[in-house]
C-alpha cells in the first residue's frame, strides 16, 4: 500500500490549473511518461538545465547590448502605429539615466495600456538591444509593478521544453506541484547527509526549482547529487530486493554429464574460442549450483554468443529442463531458430520457433508441445514473457541483445518457472556503472577474442557525392560474387520516409543490378522479411537493401561488403553494430560509410572513430565521451532511460555507494519494517521501484 501521504504527489497533473487534456499529452512527451497519466510528482523531476539571471539593474544607459537587464521605468508614452502600417507598436520610458522603447509586434493595445499605463513606475525584464545609438527592449519577459516585483524571481529557471508548450504554462505547474510538496521522513542516513553536506530531499527539489544562484542548478551541485543518489539507491534497493528474493526462490541444480554439449561440439563447424569456452564454465558453475543464474555474456559483434547460448540450454535440457531464448525482433528468432536447429538435431534436443504470426493450429501444438515437456527449447521474441505460455518445467531464459533486464522483467519471468536462470547476452560493452544499474549485481561473463581468422573490417568514408564510384566498385565486387548490405538512410521520427528512401534506392539499384538486388525493411511481414534473407544467405540475390532492420543480430557468414547511406545521421554504437553484420567469415571485408556534407564536429568525430577503431569496446568509450550514456544502451534520447534526473557522467561514482548503502539497509532490516525502513519504502515509491515492495513479508 503506498503511504497516503504521498497522494498528493500521485494526483493527476490535470488537476493543477492550466493543465487541461491538450497541455498534458504535451508533457507525456516531454516528461517520457507512457502508459499512465502524467502525475503531480513527475513534474517535480523535471529540472531546468539553465537559468536566466535577471539579477542586473544596471539603469537604462548602463545596460549592455544583447544582455538580460531589469529596469525600473517610468511610462512616458504609448505610440501605436497606424493601422495600415506594419511598424511595431511602441512604449516610450525613462529613468534617470535615460530613454528606452519597448516595442511590441501584432500589439493588443488595451492590454498594453492596461500593463504599461502612462506615468506610473513599473519594472520590465528583458533583452535590451542599441539600434542607431537607442535602446530597445523588444517583447519583455516581465511587466510588472511594484509590488508584483517583490514577487518576480530574478533568477528564472529554464526547463527543457518542448513545441507547443509554453514556458509560462510549465514553469507555472512545477511551481503548484512544489506546493504540494508533502514533509517526507528522512530516509538517508543522518552522518551520510552530514558528510556530503546535502540538505533535505524536499529542500534540495525547492532549490533547483527556485534557484537563487546559477550553481544552484548544476547536476554536480549538493542539491541535485542528492536527488540523483535517491534515484540510484531506490533503484538499487528494487534489484537487490529482487535478487534476494531470486535467491530465496531458488534451488533447482541442474546438473549435466555434458553428453548433449559432446554432441553439440562435435557438430560445429569450428573450435570454440577460448571466451566461449570460459563463459561456457562460468554458465556450467551457475547451473549445477542450487542459487540461481543471473549472467551477462558481453561479446562484440560476431564474437559467437548464439553457441555459448545454445549450449547453455543443452545443460539444462540435459538436466531434464527446458530452454527459452528471446530474440528482439522476429527475424532475430527465426534465424537463431535456423542457426541452432541442424545442432540441435545431431544432439537429439527439440527445437521450436514461437510468434506473433504463428496460426492457430500451429500455435495450440507448439504450446502443448511445451506443457508436455516435448519441446526442449522454445524460440522467440519478448512476447514469450507475458503471452499465457506455459512450460512444464523452464529452467533457463536466454535474453538476446535486450538491454534491459530490469526489477520488472525479471518479476514477469518469476511466474514462468521455478527458479529459472537467466542469462543475458550484449553485444553492447556495457560499462561496469550501467550493468549495476540495470542488472544490479549481475554476474558478467566477457568474450573478447573474435573466432580465430577474422579479419579487421576495413572502414572507408565516402562523399555521397561519389555514389557512382561506389555502384562501379560493387560492379567489381560482384564480378567475384560477393554480398553487399546496403543500409538506407536513417530518418528520425519517421520510417515511413525511411521507407520511401530505402524503396527509391532499392530502385536505382535495380536499374544498374537487376534481379541480383533485392530489398528488406521493417514494414514487410515477417514472411516476406524471412524469404529476402534467405535468398540473400543462399546466393540468389548479392545486394540486400536494408533499412536498420538488419541492425543487431542479422548473420550472413559470407556478406562482406556493407554500405551505409548517410552514416553521419548514426549514432557511433549503432554504425559499429551495422558493420558487425560483415566480417563474420574468413574473408577481408569493407565498411563504406558514405556521407552528407558539411559534417558537424560529432559527426565528423564519428566516422573517424569508426575508420580508425575495429573494437566495439574502445567504440563504446568513445561513444560515452562523445554522447553520454543513452547513446550507449541504444536509446535515441538524452539520459539514462529509467532515470529521471541522475547522470551517469555526473553521478556515475554515487552508483557504487548506493549500492553498498542498499545492501547494508536490507541485511539489517530485510522487510523495511524499521523506521528507516518504512522512511525507504516512500522512496520506492517517489521513484517509481515500488513493485519490488510486494516481494516483502511485511508488503
Ligand atoms: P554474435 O556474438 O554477434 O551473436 P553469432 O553467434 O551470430 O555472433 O556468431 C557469428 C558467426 O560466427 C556465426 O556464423 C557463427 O556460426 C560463427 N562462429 C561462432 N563461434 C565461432 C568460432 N569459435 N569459430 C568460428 N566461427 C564461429
Ligand atoms: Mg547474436
Amino acid at each position: 500500500m503506498r503511504p497516503p501521504l504521498l497522494d498528493p504527489l500521485f494526483a493527476e497533473a490535470t488537476t493543477l490549473t492550466g493543465i487541461g487534456p491538450k497541455v498534458e499529452k504535451l508533457l507525456k512527451g516531454l516528461l517520457g511518461v507512457n502508459e499512465r497519466e502524467v502525475r503531480v510528482g513527475d513534474l517535480l523531476f523535471h529540472l531546468p538545465h539553465s537559468i536566466i539571471d535577471r539579477r542586473r539593474q544596471p539603469g537604462i544607459a548602463g545596460a549592455p547590448e544583447g544582455a538580460i537587464v531589469t529596469l525600473k521605468v517610468l511610462i512616458d508614452h504609448h505610440q501605436a502605429a497606424p493601422t495600415s502600417s506594419r511598424a511595431p507598436y511602441k512604449v516610450y520610458a525613462n529613468d534617470d539615466t535615460g530613454e528606452i522603447q519597448l516595442v511590441f509586434f501584432h500589439a493588443r493595445r488595451d492590454w498594453l495600456e492596461k500593463t504599461l499605463p502612462v506615468g506610473e513606475t513599473r519594472y520590465v525584464s528583458g533583452k535590451v538591444e542599441w539600434f542607431n545609438g537607442r535602446p530597445q527592449m523588444i517583447h519583455p519577459d516581465h511587466m510588472v509593478d511594484e509590488e508584483a516585483f517583490a514577487e518576480m524571481p530574478l533568477i528564472e529557471p529554464v526547463y527543457p521544453m518542448t513545441a507547443g508548450l509554453s514556458p509560462k504554462t510549465l514553469q507555472k505547474a512545477i511551481t503548484a506541484a512544489l506546493d504540494l510538496l508533502p514533509v517526507l521522513p528522512e530516509w538517508l542516513d543522518e552522518a551520510h547527509l552530514a558528510r556530503e553536506h546535502w540538505s533535505d530531499f524536499d529542500e534540495a527539489l525547492r532549490t533547483v526549482h527556485r534557484p537563487e544562484d546559477p550553481k544552484d542548478i548544476d547536476p554536480a551541485s549538493p542539491n541535485v547529487a542528492r536527488l540523483a543518489y535517491d534515484e540510484y539507491l531506490a533503484s538499487q534497493l528494487a534489484l537487490t530486493m529482487v535478487r534476494s528474493h531470486m535467491r530465496k526462490t531458488a534451488g533447482v541444480a541442474r546438473q549435466a554429464s555434458g553428453a548433449l554439449k559432446a554432441k553439440i561440439l562435435a557438430a560445429l563447424p569450428f573450435e570454440l574460442t577460448p571466451g566461449q569456452t570460459q563463459a561456457i564454465a562460468d554458465i556450467e558453475g551457475d547451473l549445477a549450483a542450487p542459487t540461481r543464474m543471473l549472467r551477462l555474456v558481453q561479446g562484440d559483434v560476431g564474437a559467437g554468443k548464439t553457441v555459448v547460448a545454445l549450449i547453455a540450454m543443452a545443460g539444462v535440457v540435459e538436466a531434464g529442463g527446458q530452454a527459452a531464448m528471446m530474440a528482439p525482433t522476429e527475424l532475430l528468432a527465426r534465424q537463431h531458430l535456423r542457426a541452432i536447429d541442424p545442432l540441435c538435431e545431431a544432439a537429439g534436443i527439440k527445437a521450436a520457433l514461437l510468434t506473433g504470426k504463428a496460426k492457430p493450429a500451429e500455435r495450440r501444438a507448439i504450446l502443448e508441445g511445451l506443457e508436455s515437456g516435448e519441446i526442449d527449447i522454445l524460440v522467440g521474441t519478448h512476447a514469450l514473457f507475458q503471452a499465457g505460455i506455459e512450460f512444464k518445467d523452464l529452467a533457463l531464459a536466454v535474453v538476446d541483445e535486450q538491454h534491459r533486464f530490469g526489477v520488472h522483467q525479471r518479476l514477469a519471468l518469476q511466474s514462468k518457472g521455478h527458479g529459472v536462470d537467466v542469462l543475458v547476452m550484449t553485444a553492447t560493452p556495457i560499462p561496469r556503472t550501467l550493468v549495476l544499474t540495470y542488472f544490479g549485481d549481475m554476474e558478467v561473463s566477457q568474450l573478447p577474442d573474435k573466432p580465430a581468422g577474422r579479419l579487421p573490417i576495413e572502414t572507408r568514408s565516402i562523399s555521397l557525392d561519389r555514389l557512382s564510384d561506389v555502384v562501379d566498385g560493387l560492379k567489381r565486387a560482384l564480378t567475384s560474387k560477393q554480398k553487399v548490405y546496403w543500409v538506407c538512410p536513417l530518418v528520425e521520427e519517421s520510417d515511413v520516409i525511411e521507407l520511401t528512401a530505402a524503396e527509391e534506392r532499392y530502385a536505382t539499384l535495380k536499374q544498374v543490378f537487376g534481379d541480383q538486388v533485392n530489398l528488406v525493411h521493417g514494414r514487410m511481414s515477417a514472411a516476406e522479411k524471412d524469404a529476402a534473407m534467405q535468398d540473400f544467405k543462399d546466393g540468389r540475390t548479392r545486394i540486400l537493401v536494408a533499412t536498420t532492420v538488419i541492425e543487431v543480430g542479422v548473420d550472413v557468414s559470407d556478406a562482406n561488403i556493407i554500405v551505409i547511406e548517410h552514416a553521419e545521421r548514426f549514432g557511433l554504437a549503432q554504425l559499429h553494430q551495422l558493420r558487425g553484420r560483415v566480417g563474420r567469415g574468413d574473408k577481408q571485408s569493407t565498411c563504406l560509410l558514405l556521407y552528407k556534407g558539411p559534417l558537424g564536429e560529432t559527426a565528423k568525430a564519428r566516422l573517424t572513430i569508426m575508420r580508425e577503431i575495429n573494437d566495439g569496446f574502445l567504440i563504446a568509450e568513445e561513444d560515452l565521451r562523445l554522447r553520454g550514456e543513452g547513446e550507449i544502451l541504444g536509446t535515441r534520447q538524452s539520459g539514462l532511460p529509467g532515470f529521471r534526473i541522475a547522470q551517469i557522467e555526473t553521478h556515475g561514482g554515487l552508483m557504487e555507494t548506493a549500492r553498498a548503502d542498499a545492501r547494508l539497509i536490507l541485511a539489517n532490516d530485510p522487510d523495511l519494517i524499521g523506521p528507516r525502513g518504512q522512511a525507504l519504502r516512500v522512496l520506492l515509491y517517489i521513484f517509481g521501484r515500488d513493485e519490488a515492495i510486494r516481494l516483502l513479508r511485511a508488503g
